[in-house]
């Protein structure tokens, strides 16, 4: 291992000699600004040759992590800056010129040694730009960051990311946009994934809480999780136009709840207290449901008549059971839906990841914190006895949790972008050789079609996708 600078003395050569990895990255220390002080490069590019930094939003994540703003660039010389034709093209990362001189030195070291980690910044200037404080998070940012390589074997859980809901609900906001114009209002969150909520802000989504946040007459989608009927109305109220994304795997619970009520029933619905999907559900007939997370609240329980349950759709199967015997204990003529409400996507997510977690040291979920299935993908690994945690991208991987893992178990939750896994399959490669190994446990054939409104347009104008391409993950 090496340290390239550009300036006199190195503030981490000393520490980063520590450690053998085979991890490129490059930072830089700019003039401070005040917002984005160290830059982590993803790709260093000369007119000659182009060298891709993978680890580097790893690092990025960690310096941040330690209260040292950093962003994740591309690094060119002043000549490929000035001709406009990096070939980082598709990657939209801003671009930084840095001196041919410290690129070349970059390059020979990376082709000399195991790692390379290239400083622009003398230790002296560093309390010029007003960071001495952070020097020493930036030498842990680093330790950390070294002591995470390494060679690993990936176990990829399949199927994993976006499910036919998703999908289908991601395509509806695509056409309404398109059939509508911006903004277009989305009630809630379209899907659980912020990486999707950010893009598709950018291309012109508004996202509300609720209705009275929507212009009169305006156009608004409601989310895949599902609305109650009271909103509903209140969208007919304010006169809006409504595209309704909701799956339908989630409108058979609602019908189910409308059913199990005529006939009588207190319907007992067990999710999550606050869930969207629970309160569209909930909502459905509200005197007539009641809402239990847990074996403890079945106890307190204290219905008088026939009595059926359902459930959230993303719920896990080994947490739901308990529930529901508990359930036909207290009430022993408990009735249930016809088929299981837990969804095909949520139960084959679950059934992959425990296909790889007891061969895994290490279990990587890549969703969003309120993606209540790719949470449960998380309890279903811990489940199995392996540590698991939940990232929402590369940048929230720790590095600390790979030191000593030698096969890492990846997935992510049903709403989460397969680009996402390949990023995080990408880093790890920075940090060492990587072999993938894939262990596929179900077909997935699901689709769903398009709600009527939006069908005309769609046959006058079909999409070529849906934006968020499958992942290209090399074993
Ligand atoms: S996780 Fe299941 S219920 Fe939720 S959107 Fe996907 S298919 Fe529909």
């Amino acid at each position: 291992m090496a340290v390239v600078s550009a300036g006199s003395a190195c503030v981490f050569a000393e520490l980063l000699t520590e450690f053998d990895i085979h991890a490129a990255a490059v930072f830089q220390v700019q003039p401070a600004d005040g917002a984005t002080p160290v830059l982590v490069a993803a790709q260093v590019e000369t007119s000659e040759w182009r060298m891709p930094c993978p680890a580097a939003p790893l690092l990025a994540g960690e310096l941040r992590r330690r209260g040292v703003p950093a962003q994740v660039v591309r690094v060119a010389t002043p000549e490929v800056a000035a001709s406009g034709e990096s070939r980082g093209s598709g990657d939209d990362r801003p671009e930084v010129v840095a001196d041919p001189k410290d690129v070349a030195l970059f390059r020979a070291a990376a082709e000399t040694v195991s790692a390379v980690a290239f400083l622009h910044m003398p230790k002296q200037e560093w309390s010029a730009f007003g960071l001495p404080g952070k020097a020493a998070n930036v030498r842990q940012a680093l330790r950390s960051w070294g002591a995470a390589a390494g060679a690993r074997r990936v176990l990829l859980a399949g199927p994993r990311s976006f499910c036919a809901g998703v999908e289908r609900a991601i395509k509806i906001v695509e056409r309404a946009l398109a059939s509508y114009g911006s903004p277009l209002y989305v009630r809630k969150q379209i899907v659980h994934n912020i990486h999707i909520v950010r893009d598709l802000e950018r291309r012109g989504v508004v996202f509300v809480d609720e209705l009275d946040e929507v212009p009169r007459g305006a156009a608004v989608v409601f989310s895949a999780h599902g609305v109650s009927p009271a909103v509903r109305q209140a969208a007919l109220v304010r006169e809006l136009r409504v595209v309704d994304a909701t799956c339908p795997l989630v409108t058979k619970v609602h019908i189910e709840a409308k059913r199990f009520a005529r006939r009588g029933d207190t319907v007992v619905l067990i999710g999550h207290a606050g869930h969207e999907e629970t309160e569209g559900t909930l909502g459905q007939v509200p005197d007539r449901m009641v809402l239990v997370e847990s074996e403890e609240d079945v106890d307190r329980l204290s219905i008088d008549g026939p009595v059926s349950y359902l459930t959230q759709t993303t719920l896990a199967e080994d947490e739901v059971k308990g529930v529901i015997d508990a359930l036909r204990h207290r009430f022993p003529l408990l009735r249930g839906p016809g088929s299981a409400d837990i969804c095909y996507a949520t139960s084959n997510r679950q059934d992959a990841v425990r296909a790889i977690a007891a061969d895994s040291d290490l279990v990587l979920v890549v969703g969003s914190v309120n993606s209540s299935n790719s949470q449960r993908l998380v309890e279903v690994a811990r489940r199995c006895g392996t540590e698991a945690h939940l990232i929402d991208d590369v940048s929230d991987l720790d590095p600390a949790w790979l030191v000593g893992a030698r096969t890492v178990g990846l997935t992510a939750g049903a709403s989460a972008p397969a680009k996402l896994v390949t990023e995080v399959v990408d880093a790890l490669r920075g940090l060492g050789d990587v072999v993938v190994e894939e262990r596929h446990t179900a077909e997935e054939t699901v689709e769903f079609g398009l709600p009527r409104e939006l069908r005309q347009a769609l046959a006058a104008d079909p999409p070529a996708s849906n934006g968020y391409p499958h992942e290209v993950i090399q074993p």
